[in-house]
């Protein structure tokens, strides 16, 4: 079997001064190798990335993206989209998955933003996981990518999978892996540093290939199945 096709050995998350190096560096490395990382969502507004956020469950932000034209031309607005009718919402996000609680989610979020902010979407944490179907991941991803607001580190699938070959959090809830990332990186970068985890794993390190012998991490992981590049062979 080829190294680079190994799962990675599980190891212990790292402490103190060595996580907090760990985690300047993967910052700093990640920030050269995705210069462009960034939202994989297409959004105008608020209003568009908090629909987007809420189909995107369970689903490729490609195939959300192929849908969203068609939904927002039919309700521009959470106002338009408080009063359509659950069936004609399902019709046009049935390929999302999961159709009928999403668009139970997203008429019920039209309402009570309709209701209770005259139609916008607000803008702090409390208001966004009042509303029905947000929980708090999906509200960082609406504060840190349509208000600019670093609220907190979204923590997905990727996240969650990085941050533990890492070692920088081996926690198992995703509010608790996020409260361990947050003291380790400056609060300016946790958007975007979701972005960067979630392209790496992407791109890289795969749940079940991680494509270590081509990580720019690889000299710096605990998890790394071969040594970077350079070192390959030289042992
Ligand atoms: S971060 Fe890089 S070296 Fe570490 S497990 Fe993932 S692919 Fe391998």
């Amino acid at each position: 079997m080829p190294a680079s096709s190994r799962k990675p050995r599980r190891r212990g998350a790292l402490r103190g001064a060595a996580r907090a190096a760990q985690a300047r560096e993967v910052l700093k490395r990640l920030l050269a190798q995705y210069p462009d990382a960034h939202c994989a969502l297409d959004f105008q507004n608020p209003y568009q990335l908090l629909v987007a956020t809420i189909l995107s469950a369970q689903c490729t932000d490609k195939r959300v993206n192929m849908v969203t034209p068609a939904l927002f031309k039919k309700y521009p607005n959470a106002r338009a989209l408080a009063r359509a009718r659950p069936e004609d919402v399902e019709a046009l996000i049935k390929s999302t998955g999961f159709f009928r609680n999403k668009a139970r989610s997203l008429v019920g979020m039209a309402q009570a933003v309709t209701e209770h902010h005259a139609g916008a979407i607000p803008d702090s944490m409390d208001a966004l996981t009042h509303l029905p179907g947000v929980g708090r991941k999906t509200a960082n991803v609406i504060l840190g990518n349509a208000f600019d607001r670093n609220e907190g580190i979204v923590v997905d699938t990727h996240v969650t999978r990085l941050a533990d070959r890492l070692g920088l959090s081996k926690a198992k809830s995703a509010e608790k892996i996020e409260a361990e990332l947050m003291p380790l990186f400056p609060r300016e970068r946790w958007t975007i540093l979701s972005h960067l985890l979630i392209e790496h794993g992407r791109r890289v390190c795969d749940a079940r290939k991680p494509r270590c012998a081509e990580c720019v991490l690889a000299d710096i992981c605990p998890s790394a199945t071969a040594g970077p590049p350079g070192l390959r062979g030289t042992a």
